[in-house]
């Protein structure tokens, strides 16, 4: 049975390793095919420089992305197979004993082992790959920083949600995992609320968007709209970095929508009017509850399957794992059903950018509905542009990864919304 699984599962991490690099190979061939000349639809607005800069951003990207997979594999392999978990139960145990302590430890010891081998990659990212596009404004010092505060958070966070977890797994009965998934949505539903304004301030300033001329238009496109006057601010994102975005986050009252500075240093009243329409339209058609109900949905299935993995005798064995008489293996499940879940996951991640990608389209349509969809077509544009996104993304990487819909597509959309000769 132990050999069926882990032939199973190495199968399994293989085929994940073998789409992963080839998606990423597929995304940079196409993209460096198509650097030769702008498309035509964006001929008039992005030069040839600019188009081929997006074209090498992109390709080096995939080949940190790459490098990235391949460890994650490696790092997979030497906790399971490779015998690093089980000397990590092996050390732990003597030391914490039998009990809460020793499950929590040995979840933390993994977490920080991930981290560690993230650090270097995220370092690369940030002082090579960025810095080498011009888009880094982040010092080393910044950087440890960043590092250090997100560790604290996780630990602070991370950890009684790890205890609570790993204490219904040891008391509330077989169907801890129900217990586990409301404990899960309450904190999930919580941390929606105290983000915006406990969490993110710990890294970013806030400033009310509006002030000034913008301050009418704003304001009058919130009323027709229904969304709170005071709930649109700008973030000092070019502190760490040159990339603009504006995003929708929170949940009830402290639900607000975020301007990065650099983005509204870049657009004209009339485009970041039209970007707010169109953070305004997920507001409006509820993007933020839906996709807060279907990951909350996939959880409970996830959890379920994790009830059913932890009766089955072969289940942590054929990962590598066996625990002694007398140690708890909850944490070594939880452990190993966190490093499994992505290599299935992953065949799900088209149903969940095509989700995305759909609300996407909803938001551009709600924001043609509301003002000038020619506005948010140049909105767009200077974003692709200041961002070196790719204009020729392969379609089948787009399937998979991408959370927006290919440049193309969504300008023809818009447009199909613009009065004709405007
Ligand atoms: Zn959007």
């Amino acid at each position: 049975m132990n050999a069926f699984f882990t032939t199973l599962f190495a199968t399994v991490l293989v085929l994940h390793l073998a789409l992963k690099l080839w998606l990423s190979g597929r995304q940079a061939r196409h993209v460096a095919r198509n650097a030769g000349a702008v498309p035509a639809q964006f001929a008039a607005t992005i030069g040839l420089a600019d188009h081929q800069r997006a074209a090498r951003y992109t390709v080096a990207k995939q080949r940190l992305g790459a490098i990235q997979t391949v460890v994650g594999a490696l790092v997979f392999v030497a906790l399971t197979w490779g015998g690093c978990l089980q000397w990590l139960v092996g050390q732990l145990a003597p030391l914490a004993g039998h009990g809460l302590l020793f499950e929590v430890a040995l979840v933390a010891s993994v977490a920080i082992i991930l981290s560690l081998v993230d650090l270097p990659l995220d370092w690369v990212r940030t002082f090579r790959l960025e810095q080498a596009f011009g888009f880094n404004r982040m010092t080393p010092a910044m950087f440890l920083a960043d590092a250090g505060r997100t560790f604290l958070l996780g630990a602070l966070i991370g950890l009684p949600v790890v205890a609570v977890v790993l204490a219904l797994m040891r008391s509330a009965g077989p169907a801890w995992w129900l217990w586990a998934w409301a404990f899960w949505s309450a904190f999930s539903l919580a941390l929606g609320v105290i983000y915006p304004w406990l969490i993110a301030p710990l890294f970013n300033r806030f400033t009310p968007l509006g002030e000034g001329p913008l301050r009418a238009r704003i304001g009058d496109l919130l009323a027709r709209t229904g969304f709170r006057s005071n709930g649109v601010y700008t973030m000092d994102g070019s502190r760490r970095s040159t990339h603009g975005n504006a995003y929708f986050t929170g949940l009830g009252a402290a639900k607000r929508i975020v301007f990065y500075d650099t983005l509204v240093a870049r657009l004209g009243p009339d485009e970041i009017e039209a970007v707010l329409a169109h953070e305004l339209g997920h507001f409006r058609l509820h993007h933020v509850t839906k996709r807060l109900v279907s990951g909350l949905a996939v959880t409970l299935a996830w959890l379920a399957l994790l009830g059913w993995l932890q009766t089955q005798d072969w289940f942590a064995p054929s990962l590598g794992v066996v625990t002694a008489p007398g140690i708890p293996g909850n944490a070594v499940d939880l452990v190993l059903f966190a490093l499994v879940v992505p290599l299935f996951a992953f065949v799900l991640a088209p149903l969940q950018s095509a989700l995305s990608r759909r609300h996407e389209f909803e938001a551009d349509a709600f924001a043609a509905r509301h003002v000038s969809a020619q506005s948010l077509v140049q909105a767009l544009v200077k974003l692709y542009q200041d961002n070196a996104s790719t204009l020729t993304p392969d379609p089948l990487h787009s399937a998979f990864y991408d959370s927006h819909p290919p440049a193309a597509i969504r300008i023809n959309r818009l447009l199909i919304h613009a009065p004709t000769g405007a």
